[in-house]
């Protein structure tokens, strides 16, 4: 394993954040290249732990000589937001000098690139993927950050940007494992998701009016950024031999307090299982599991909100399988006594609920899987 050391630009005098990343197998192997970060929010751990577990198992598969592909670790993808302990709260889903979000505003690299490689693009798959990719690592050391927060983001799409899979580790409040992809990936996710038992997974059209956050101008999501480059670069280029190059997926680990040496080792186990199926590892490949779920699009997803202020009482565990009509939630209002049921108006899995107990009016109670898409423009929060 080999680490390097990515340092941030400054934000104030006295002060200088880095990125760590830890490296294993050479370039030349022939197989792929898995790029797996943890914690982009900050507030968000499980990743941090199952990287962990997932180090000590490819230190030992590179012991034994089976790492055939490249692995790049990211351990801890956000120092910004690490730092960010406010009256004993972690915080780190935002910037606090901008409130940015730091899983949002990643660049367009296809419109930024796509008229330099135009003449080079041509019916060799393999040829124009080294074309783009080279021309993504050109476009991104070209570009001067103006910000700590910009250095970030470049250090990350830098590290991810030549990666065949990139999975971006978070987590929800309280949540069953779920993924996110992009539709065109969706044959590619199949695997993914059966080895690592997801019970949800939930992908969004490729194309700009109802992607996950709406408007390319407003940026993209950490795994949008990467995985669209290919399919965008299709549309802009129909007579090249573009591959879909890079399966990227934001997983959810379940939810912010699953920290937890049984979970985190099972999951490593899993992105063993998966790496190995993939031609990364040389060891036999495990049986391909059962899938657990049925992808689903984001815009089928249900979300439930609470109508007035009260306490909040969950009648459904995450992962529960609901009926339309079935009530998710209750919120009491504890000066009046006044309860309103909150109902499951699409049928699917209950995949994520609040951490909180004390609903605010138009707090975000829960989410559900429904089968059919529904909404369209802006699909996650800012
Ligand atoms: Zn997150």
């Amino acid at each position: 394993m080999r680490t390097q050391h990515h340092p941030l630009r400054s934000p104030s005098s006295g002060t200088q954040r880095a990125l760590h990343s830890w490296h294993f197998g050479s370039a030349d192997n022939e197989g792929p290249h898995v790029y797996l970060q943890a914690s982009l929010h900050a507030d968000e751990l499980p990743g941090m732990l199952v990287l962990q577990h997932l180090k000590r198992l490819l230190v030992a598969a590179e012991a034994a000589g089976h790492i055939t592909g490249q692995v790049t670790i990211v351990p801890m993808a956000n120092p910004i937001g690490l730092d960010q302990t406010l009256l004993y709260a972690q915080l780190g889903r935002f910037e606090l000098a901008s409130g940015k979000n730091f899983n949002r505003h990643y660049p367009d690299m296809a419109s930024a690139i796509s008229d330099t490689v135009a003449a080079q693009l041509g019916d060799d798959e393999t040829a124009n993927k080294r074309t783009i990719r080279q021309a993504m690592q050109q476009w991104l050391a070209a570009q001067a950050p103006a910000s700590e927060l910009d250095s970030l983001r470049l250090t990350l799409l830098t590290l991810a940007c030549e990666a065949d899979v990139v999975l971006d580790l978070h987590c929800d409040f309280e949540a069953s494992l779920h993924l996110y992809v992009e539709a065109p990936y969706l044959d590619q996710a199949d695997a993914l998701m059966r080895y690592l038992g997801a019970q949800t997974v939930l992908w969004a059209e490729a194309n700009n009016a109802s992607s996950m956050v709406g408007d390319t101008r407003d940026g993209l999501c950490f795994d949008e950024a990467l995985s669209s480059v290919w399919w965008r670069l299709r549309a802009q280029h129909p007579d090249a031999a573009i591959p879909m190059a890079c399966l990227s997926s934001t997983v959810e680990l379940r939810g912010q307090a699953d920290v937890s040496h049984p979970l985190a080792e099972q999951d490593a186990r899993n992105l063993m299982a998966y790496l190995t199926h993939r031609g990364v590892l040389s060891a036999p490949s495990l049986p391909m599991p059962v899938a657990a779920c049925v992808p689903t699009p984001l815009a089928g997803s249900q979300t439930l909100c609470a109508p007035h202020a009260g306490v909040l009482v969950y009648q459904q565990p995450v992962g529960a399988q609901l009926a339309v009509g079935d009530v998710v939630a209750q919120v009491i209002d504890p000066l009046t006594g006044h309860t309103t049921d909150l109902r499951a108006e699409v049928a699917g899995a209950l995949y994520a609920r609040h951490v909180l107990r004390w609903a605010t009016t138009g707090l975000d109670v829960a989410k559900i899987a429904g089968p059919t898409a529904f909404k369209t423009g802006q699909l996650l929060s800012a």
